[in-house]
């Protein structure tokens, strides 16, 4: 079993206390490895390593730090692999989405921000008698947590600007997937990454992670993670008027309008709704359909997500592994026998499935992708994050009905929308109330464009210079001119 151990001060140490936890595979639920079950007294450790360390980082220039970037970027690239195979092993999702969102969009989250840097010109604004320059230092020293559906993905997505931007780090990734944090932690020991720039804690969120919120050390905190996590983050971290950027859950909408190429939305609303076992928080699980093309949609949609293989995460042929863990099987379980209660029907799903798998004494947090009809869009099913392989579907008879329905939700993060006139999907995605709107497609991402979400699903955005912004502090220094 591996010994993960936290990266503070550029040493691999235990936690002070020498305490553990286990981290499991969920397709075989098995041990994998032990991580350290940090306290607040490791969280202080790496705060001291982090502020010895933020003079020295924020006195590289912009291009020195970038080029740092390109070298981390190098660097992961090589375990590309590696870290895919990792992550699969650690959350039970297919190694092809591995390879081909995690690993890949690790590695490009720190060649897009170096990349993206060396593309920023000066701030400056010109006024009669004056010039102002906008001068831009780091935050100091950042606290990152990160959930477990994307873990390299999300980490590196912040760690990246944060480094740009001359911020020291204190990141607590999730105690479910800590693996590919580790081997970011291994990668910037061999590149040399001077020590206490990066520090790494593991452990669980009401311990380490709670230490991290109080410090008052930490004057910045990018979380990513669910909603009630972020309202006690908020709690803890707004009173100490610390920089605070919050990407919590979301309930997002597909909505498919009358004149939608069929073929197009079902492939859309399978894939929307079913990557990573529907564990990306951009999933579409609420499926608005109008009623005069649902006769098309519908049998098509169920058609394909039946045809979907559910099995050993390893196989190139499985297009979906287990959920999370057994705990998160149980949970969406709950919410399909929830939806029987609301009155809904399943056409397809609804029951664990091994298929495929070569143990198949092991139990495994598998789920068949469950698509659920005949409940309200009101209902508890239809409106709360389920985070899992279930969808709803619903129908509507006009676009004013159709975006009462979507904006009805708490949340405010993502959804798509499906039609073969572009002008009618821009103005419709304009009324939704999210910070991201797809038409025809989903999860097409311009690292440039802002992330984030409203309502519910979060304060402030992510991406471009929006991650630049949060990621410093920004001093106008107006000069007046000479004898004016
Ligand atoms: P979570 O909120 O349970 O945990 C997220 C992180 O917060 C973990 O590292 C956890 O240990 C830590 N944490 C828990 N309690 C804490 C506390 N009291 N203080 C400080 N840290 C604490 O979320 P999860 O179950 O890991 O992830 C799933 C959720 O994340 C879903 O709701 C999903 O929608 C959301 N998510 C949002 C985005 C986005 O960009 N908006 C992206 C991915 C996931």
């Amino acid at each position: 079993m591996q010994e993960v151990l936290n990266y503070i001060a550029g040493e691999f140490q235990p936690a002070e206390d020498g305490t553990t936890l286990y981290d499991i595979n969920p397709a075989l639920e098995t041990q994998i490895a032990t991580i350290p079950r940090s306290k607040s007294s490791d969280v202080e450790k790496a705060v001291v390593a982090a502020h010895s360390a933020q003079k020295a980082w924020s006195s590289l220039t912009l291009e020195m730090r970038a080029g740092w970037l390109d070298r981390i970027a190098d660097a992961l690239e090589v375990k590309a692999e590696h870290i895919a195979q990792t992550e699969t092993l650690d959350t039970g999702k297919p190694l092809s989405l591995s390879r081909r969102v995690d690993a890949a969009r690790s590695v490009s989250n720190f060649r897009f921000f170096a990349d993206f840097a060396r593309q920023q010109t000066p701030e400056s604004f010109e006024m009669d008698d004056a010039m102002n320059y906008v001068h831009r230092t780091p935050v100091g020293t950042v606290g990152l947590i990160t959930p477990w559906n994307l873990p390299l993905y999300l980490l590196s997505w912040k760690v990246a600007p944060a480094l740009l931007m001359g911020n020291t780090i204190v990141a607590k990734p999730s105690e479910i997937t800590p693996l590919t944090a580790n081997i970011l932690a291994q990668t910037l020991d061999e590149l040399d990454l001077p020590a206490g720039v990066f520090n790494l804690v593991h452990g669980l969120g009401p311990e380490v992670g709670q230490a991290i919120l109080e410090h008052p050390g930490i004057q910045g905190i990018s979380f990513t993670g669910g909603t009630a996590t972020g309202r006690i983050v908020a709690r803890t971290a707004a009173p100490m008027f610390k920089k605070l950027s919050l990407e919590l859950g979301g309930k997002n909408a597909t909505i498919i309008l009358e004149d939608a190429d069929v073929e197009l939305a079902v492939q859309g609303a399978v894939k929307a709704a079913f990557t990573n076992s529907g564990q990306v928080c951009l999933c579409g699980s609420r499926i608005m359909i109008h009623e005069a093309i649902a006769e098309a949609f519908i049998p098509a949609f169920v058609q394909r997500v039946s045809e979907l293989k559910v099995g050993d995460p390893m196989l190139e042929s499985t297009d979906m592994g287990t959920v999370i863990s057994y705990e998160h099987l149980q949970k969406v379980e709950s919410y399909i026998e929830l939806a029987l209660e609301e009155g809904g029907k399943i056409l397809t799903g609804g029951t664990q499935a091994m298929t495929g798998h070569p143990h198949p004494e092991a139990r495994g947090a598998y789920l068949r992708p469950t698509v659920v009809t005949g409940v309200s869009s009101a209902s508890r099913c239809a409106t709360e994050e389920i985070f899992g392989p279930m969808v709803t579907l619903h129908t509507f008879t006009d676009e004013q009905q159709a975006l009462d329905m979507v904006n009805a939700s708490e949340y405010g993060l993502a959804g798509s929308v499906w039609t073969k006139d572009l002008e009618r999907g821009r103005a419709f995605a304009s009324q939704i109330e999210s910070g991201i709107v797809w038409v025809n497609t989903w999860l097409h991402r311009d690292l440039r464009t802002p992330f984030g979400g409203m309502k519910l699903s979060g304060v402030g955005r992510e991406g471009g210079r929006w991650s630049m912004d949060f990621f410093s502090e920004l001093t106008n220094i107006c000069v007046k001119h000479p004898d004016q």
